[in-house]
């Protein structure tokens, strides 16, 4: 990857102002409980003032107005933009532009736009609605259509699972992009080669949008294991082994969590990236540590 270091920032020391733009990803909560979690997290991260909060859309629309129901209430309470996710998994495009129109209706200008997987999980092929838009490219097409939206599309530091190969896999993220997407935000990974690697050809192909990396901490590492498997992201070795044997040690797995994010993070600063999206799950605590060694102090504007 080349990287332009004259100007480029770098940690941060306490109480300076942010070179860097941020966004969190929640997920819409199911229970009264999960609810009071995810509002005590919105209102522990929204004075970090970042770009966007994004809510996740569940399988097959399962989520469809709770989704609706927390982005417009996140931008209602904090102020904060809020992007809504998007799949085209079994409904057809009027079903689709009807939820979009929604969001238009609610003031939501921002959509990250995915195709999503069959209910049987990303190991089943794709078989879109008869009616329905083909993929994530076909979808952005359809949103620059119906708006003016801020709109972000998925990439793939290891590849798409149900890609046959690289080429294959950057053409598409390019025909997503070129079809009016904004930014790409990369699924979960844990090796920041990959990362960089992804970078180095998107560029080679002539991509120039910014692609975001997508930072997961780990608060759970049987929780995030289970996750990677389904999405196709690896664990390699040597992250299996920082967390072997800490089942039954909550606060020595948060340290090594802490340790791996930063560890993350800091490299990717390291080498000239200023923004990041991190999968809160929910939850604000790694996410606000994070956030710290990058210089966001609450009410630091970024
Ligand atoms: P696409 O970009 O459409 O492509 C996926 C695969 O299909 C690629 O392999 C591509 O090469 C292939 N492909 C696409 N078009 C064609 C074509 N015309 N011919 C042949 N092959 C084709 N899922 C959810 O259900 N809800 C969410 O809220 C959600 N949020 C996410 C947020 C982020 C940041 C990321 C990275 C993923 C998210 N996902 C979400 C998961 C996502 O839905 C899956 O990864 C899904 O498998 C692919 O979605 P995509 O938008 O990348 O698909």
């Amino acid at each position: 990857m080349t990287i332009d270091t004259a100007n480029r920032p770098s940690r941060k020391a306490a109480g300076e102002r942010p070179d860097f733009l941020v966004s969190f990803e929640f997920f819409p909560p199911k229970t009264d409980a999960m609810e009071e979690r995810f509002w005590e997290s919105i209102g522990k991260l929204a004075p970090l003032h970042p770009r966007f909060v994004s809510v996740t859309y569940g399988a097959g629309g399962s989520t469809r107005e709770r989704t609706l129901r927390m982005v417009k209430e996140v931008k209602a309470q904090t102020g904060i933009d809020a992007a809504a996710h998007l799949t085209c998994v079994g409904a057809t495009r009027d079903e689709v532009d009807a939820v979009v129109r929604g969001y238009q209706a609610a003031g939501v200008s921002r959509i990250v736009a995915l195709r999503g997987d069959p209910a049987e999980g990303i190991g089943q092929p794709f078989t879109p609605h008869p009616q329905g838009y083909q993929n994530a490219a076909d979808l952005v097409a359809g949103l620059r259509r119906i708006g003016d939206f801020d709109i972000s599309v998925a990439a793939y530091p290891e590849k798409h699972p149900q890609s046959p190969n690289w080429a294959a896999d950057i053409d598409n993220l390019k025909r997503k992009l070129d079809a009016g997407a904004t930014r790409a935000v990369t699924q979960m990974y844990f090796n920041n080669d990959d990362y960089f690697r992804l970078i180095d050809r998107a560029r080679a192909a002539g991509i120039t949008a910014p692609i975001v990396p997508g930072i997961q901490p780990i608060h759970s590492f049987k929780q995030i294991s289970g996750f990677a498997a389904r999405c196709g992201a690896s664990i390699p070795a040597w992250l299996e082994e920082r967390f072997m044997g800490l089942e039954e040690d909550p606060e020595t797995h948060a340290l090594v969590a802490s340790a791996v994010a930063a560890e993350q993070v800091l490299e990717l600063v390291d080498n000239g990236i200023t923004e990041f999206h991190f999968y809160t799950l929910n939850r604000s605590n790694l996410v606000l540590a994070l956030a710290r060694l990058l210089g966001y102090r609450p009410d630091s504007r970024a």
